[in-house]
């Protein structure tokens, strides 16, 4: 058997790559492929889930970043793309260490195709017992 090394060697985990990106004022619209599958990713719960080395913390992995300190008018100044695996957003706020990776962003997809039919809502919850 011979090993594959880098993250571009094909393999059975076919990364999510996205179709395309639009960047708007209230947030990033990724289209995942062209059949419309696609969702906008509100600006302020994204950055507010910055992953960098200022906003969480690299021992803890607990939070780091005040979300006081980020403003709800909060948007994407800019977009690139990194390595083929991630995005990384510069925001209105100066903040442009966080990468976002596709398997992150797909992951937190909430259409319906991800989040199967729940007419009440990713908030509401009942118990059922
Ligand atoms: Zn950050
Ligand atoms: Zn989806």
């Amino acid at each position: 058997m011979s090993r594959s090394e880098g993250p571009l060697s094909e393999g059975p985990f076919a990364l999510p790559v996205p179709y395309a990106i639009t960047r708007r004022p209230d947030g990033l619209f990724i289209e995942w492929d062209t059949e419309g599958h696609a969702w906008l990713y509100p600006a302020r719960p994204l950055r507010l889930a910055c992953r960098c080395a200022s906003c969480t913390d690299e021992m803890s992995g607990r939070p780091l970043l005040d979300p006081a300190q980020v403003p709800s008018s909060i948007a994407p100044d800019s977009v690139a793309l990194v390595g083929g695996y991630g995005l990384r957003v510069r925001w209105s706020d100066g903040h442009d260490t966080g990468i976002y990776t596709f398997e992150r962003l797909r992951a937190a997809c909430g259409c319906e195709r991800c989040r199967p039919a729940s007419s009440s809502g990713p908030l509401v919850q009942q118990p059922d017992r």
